[in-house]
């Protein structure tokens, strides 16, 4: 058996017509930059996410970038984040010119450990940007709690998390404003670049659209020098097509967690990951912790079973950060779990049989 770490094509037959038709009508109203298909994406998103606003812009990573911008973020600032993430969190913080912080994460989540963001705190501090990392909300209780108190902003990195709730609420409405992704491999992913920014606050949301475009509301009247990211027609299109799916494919994702849990709880040598009831939990990844991963991993791939991991370096121990001039032990659980992480294969389409088969063949590869 051959399992991909992630099956677009196996998603794309399931949605052909559909998809094939939108791009059809964008390619015959020539609607390739913003225009009316990305528009009523952007409608869509919102209401989906329940947020008044939304921008749509070239990538996630923009998204970052521009969202900080948008709230005043820049030079001289400081922006606190998790030591476990893609490095487009960190990266868009300091394109958006302020300087990145980084905090250790929790051991149970691997999300930003609310219990350091306060030692972090400066009197430049700005914001804190967690990430609802592999799909879990990061505890977002507590740290608007902290925003609030230290009169900080909150940026959510909603990369890997898109439809999540979190007491009751979408990611994108837990923060002053959101980012997400639509990098074709993400749980509602487009069919190339793309990303949203997503608020509640309209003053926000118009500095955003006119940063992601050239510091202009209306042609050539350019108020400040921007950028150039915006959300295409196409994307709009697939997106609005694929975003009626979301909340279908992310229930199989939690439903073969389930029955990874159902396969592997047995197994002394994996740790799980917690999986928290339907809906609260996305698993944009389902990632294990094991030792001896390199060899764990080549035997699964001697099997035909593509795997992962999310990260290899944490973002502190990266080169390059080595700026920043921390040590592997400033960042204690981010660095020890950078070498045990498996990310198994997760995706809508994975059928139990393939679950079973990837985790028969994980315990045989363990006690090998
Ligand atoms: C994918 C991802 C991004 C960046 O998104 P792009 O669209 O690839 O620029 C940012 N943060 C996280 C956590 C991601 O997984």
């Amino acid at each position: 058996m051959e399992i991909p770490f992630v099956n677009l094509k196996a998603q794309y037959e399931t949605i052909k017509t559909e998809v094939e038709e939108a791009i059809r009508k964008v390619i015959a109203r020539t609607a390739f930059v913003g225009g009316p298909f990305a528009k009523e994406f952007e409608e869509n998103f919102a209401s989906f996410c329940g947020a008044k606003h939304s921008v749509g812009v070239g990538n996630g990573t923009d998204a970052i970038e521009i969202a900080l911008k948008s709230l005043g973020i820049g030079p001289g600032d400081e922006v606190i984040t998790a030591a476990n993430s893609f490095i487009a969190t960190s990266e868009a913080i300091t394109q958006a010119g302020a300087r990145v912080v980084f905090c250790d994460v929790e051991p149970k989540t691997f999300n930003i450990d609310p219990d350091l963001i306060e030692g972090k705190i400066t009197e430049k501090t700005k914001a804190i940007a967690p990430v609802h990392l592999y799909g879990r909300p990061a505890e977002m209780d507590r740290i608007n709690e902290i925003a609030k108190k230290h009169k900080l902003l909150v940026v959510e990195d909603a990369a890997q998390a898109h439809g999540v709730k979190y007491r009751g609420k979408r990611a994108g409405t837990l923060g002053d404003m959101a980012c997400f992704s639509f990098y074709p491999g993400k749980n509602l992913g487009a069919y190339g670049d793309a990303g949203v920014i997503v608020t509640d606050n309209e003053e926000w949301a118009v500095k955003a659209r006119m940063i992601a475009d050239h510091g202009r509301i209306s042609k050539y009247d350019h108020e400040f020098e921007g950028v150039n990211s915006r959300l295409d027609g196409i994307q709009g299109a697939v997106l609005n097509v694929k975003l009626k799916y979301i909340d279908e494919w992310n229930r199989r994702r939690h439903q073969n967690a389930c029955l990874y849990r159902r396969c592997l709880e047995d197994v002394e040598e994996v740790i799980l990951p917690d999986i928290p009831e339907e809906g609260s939990h996305v698993f944009h990844l389902f990632v294990v912790r094991l030792k001896d991963r390199e060899k764990i991993q080549l035997r699964l791939k001697e099997k035909g079973i593509a795997t992962g991991i999310h990260y290899p370096i944490a973002l502190p121990n990266l080169k390059a950060y080595r700026y920043l001039g921390h040590q592997p032990e400033d960042f204690p659980v981010a660095s020890r779990y950078q070498d045990e992480i498996l990310s198994l294969p997760i995706f809508p389409e994975l059928i139990e049989e393939q679950v079973k088969y990837i985790t028969e063949n994980l315990k045989a590869a363990l006690s090998a």
